[in-house]
């Protein structure tokens, strides 16, 4: 009987240990996309029905340019990495949000939105390249799935997804929520982890530069961001992290592999 859970707990612990993507670090994801993303796909399309879209076109432009362009550069890279694998079953979408929120979120599967009051920060699709980025990022990285596997376990014990969704729907949506930074209520919210943020601040900056968009505006764009955000500062961009002062280090460390990718993308 022992012999049986241990080599069980070998089989799950090989499955369920990942690797991400160009940083290569470790990470442990319970959830298979086949659970995940039907879950994710039907939260997201309540989600729209609920609020509504922007009707400024040409931030709306912005969101779906830098979307598409960045998507498109990100499968390209992973398939020529053999990396593909990260990228079944995503159905990519980009909606802007008509609510002054200061917020963006990427749910999984590439369920992207933007809410209007973080584009005045954007100011250009260039700048809204940056923070899209960093969302794909968060999703190429699966972070989500890592928080959501921690809220799973903490909030309904050891179930399957499935059997979450079927049995305590509501509750579920919610840790999905969370666990993706998803809603314009900060109070609910559990922000992303420094190292999670640090990863997508990473990824991010060479997702946008694969796609031909100029990597030395993320950090006048995290600038503006921390102008912007006085006493009540974003979570999903700010409380929990680093410093200022290193986030902009960290990326400024992170730049020269990004030029490299941005003066390939351009030849
Ligand atoms: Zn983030």
């Amino acid at each position: 009987m022992k012999k049986f859970v241990v080599v069980f707990i070998i089989i799950f612990a090989f499955q369920a240990c990942k690797k991400v993507p160009m940083t290569d670090r470790r990470q442990v994801s319970f959830i298979p996309n086949s659970q995940l993303l039907p879950l994710s796909f039907t939260s997201y399309n309540d989600m729209m029905n609920q609020t509504t879209a922007s009707s400024n076109r040409e931030w709306t432009s912005w969101v779906r340019n830098s979307g598409e362009r960045i998507s498109k550069a990100v499968e390209i890279y992973l398939k020529e990495n053999g990396n593909e694998r990260v990228l079944k079953g995503f159905d990519w979408e980009f909606n802007l949000i008509a609510d002054p929120t200061v917020n963006a979120f990427c749910m999984p599967g590439g369920k992207i939105a933007f809410y209007e009051g973080i584009m005045p920060i954007c100011q250009s699709e260039l700048g809204t390249a940056v923070v899209m980025g960093h969302e794909i990022a968060h999703a190429i990285a699966n972070h989500g799935g890592e928080r959501m596997s921690q809220g799973l376990i903490q909030q309904l014990g050891a179930v399957s997804l499935s059997a979450a969704t079927r049995n305590q729907p509501e509750t579920t949506k919610n840790i999905l929520f969370t666990a993706y930074g998803v809603g314009s209520n900060f109070g609910v919210m559990m922000p992303f982890s420094r190292s999670h943020e640090s990863e997508a601040d990473e990824l991010g900056l060479y997702f946008m530069a694969l796609a031909g968009y100029d990597p030395r505006e993320a950090p006048k764009f995290w600038d503006r961001m921390a102008a912007n955000s006085g006493g009540g500062a974003p979570p999903e961009f700010l409380s929990t992290h680093p410093s200022h002062r290193t986030r902009i280090s960290d990326l400024n460390n992170a730049m020269p592999k990004a030029m490299e990718y941005y003066n390939r993308s351009r030849k």
